[in-house]
């Protein structure tokens, strides 16, 4: 009996404890028309206001980028929220986050999770996650697509556009470390993938996406992602949308000559 009263006080301890924790580290709200933002008391309102503002004009840039802006709205119930935590630590800590990221995004539950900091967050990490988010709203949330499009699409929303991409794809290509299409649709990255590879594996997924949308047709892209929506494979949707694009490979030749010819 003397145990379990121990055990009990003990367990009351630790529920005390972790309900001041909760209270003590509640969210404010801002809602807007497609987005939650919760933020800590303490993070500067105009900071909460502007991340309101650019989500959602990143939400009309990234829909029409993906061609849906005449259907896309997440009004009311299907709003993404957006987390803001305190500061680094309270996004690792309570956030469950790895400590070299400065935000993330959740695409099953469309939440970002982020804290204040300069690292490119309104440039290229809001823009980025949401991309994510919305191509799998277009390609449904369990399509199987290459990670090379997931990400060449993602950073085809971030505002930069990754120019110098293409700078170090057509780099590869002259010193022989290119990577085919098809051997970039088989790679996985790892947190001790080797530098130079995930950078050129970046480069070439932002540059190959960029060929797609500006060479092959925004129309056809949006056509393409609608396809996929249908589970259809990807290499399967290739030939069915695209004229003279039969399999990767040529796909991956069109690429590499419009490289050649820039
Ligand atoms: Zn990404």
């Amino acid at each position: 009996m003397r145990r379990f009263l121990a055990l009990l006080i003990l367990v009351s301890f630790f529920l005390i404890n972790s309900l001041t924790e909760v209270s003590a580290r509640e969210w404010e709200t801002l809602k807007g028309g497609n987005f939650i933002v919760y933020y800590r008391s303490g993070v500067p309102e105009d900071f909460v206001q502007t991340v309101m503002d650019s989500a959602e004009d990143d939400f009309k840039q990234v829909s029409e980028n993906l061609g849906v802006s005449r259907y896309q709205s997440w009004a009311v119930e299907k709003r993404a929220s957006i987390y803001i935590y305190s500061d680094a630590d309270d996004y690792v800590k309570n956030g469950g986050q790895a400590g070299w990221s400065h935000g993330s995004a959740l695409i099953a539950t469309k939440t970002i999770k982020t804290y204040p900091s300069d690292e490119g967050f309104f440039d290229a990490l809001l823009p980025h996650e949401l991309g994510h988010i919305m191509l799998h709203e277009v390609v449904g949330k369990y399509a199987n697509i290459p990670l090379w499009f997931d990400e060449g699409v993602a950073m085809y929303q971030e505002k930069a556009k990754h120019i110098g991409a293409q700078k170090i794809v057509q780099e590869s290509l002259l010193n022989g470390q290119f990577i085919s299409l098809t051997a970039l649709s088989d790679m996985r990255l790892y947190s001790n993938s080797d530098q130079a590879t995930v950078k050129l594996f970046y480069a070439e997924s932002a540059s190959i996406v960029n060929f797609m949308m500006t060479q092959l047709g925004e129309a056809r892209f949006y056509k393409f992602c609608r396809e996929l929506k249908e589970n259809t494979r990807f290499v399967d949707a290739l030939p069915k949308i695209y004229m003279h694009i039969e399999n990767l490979e040529d796909l991956n030749k069109k690429w590499v000559e419009y490289l050649k010819g820039k």
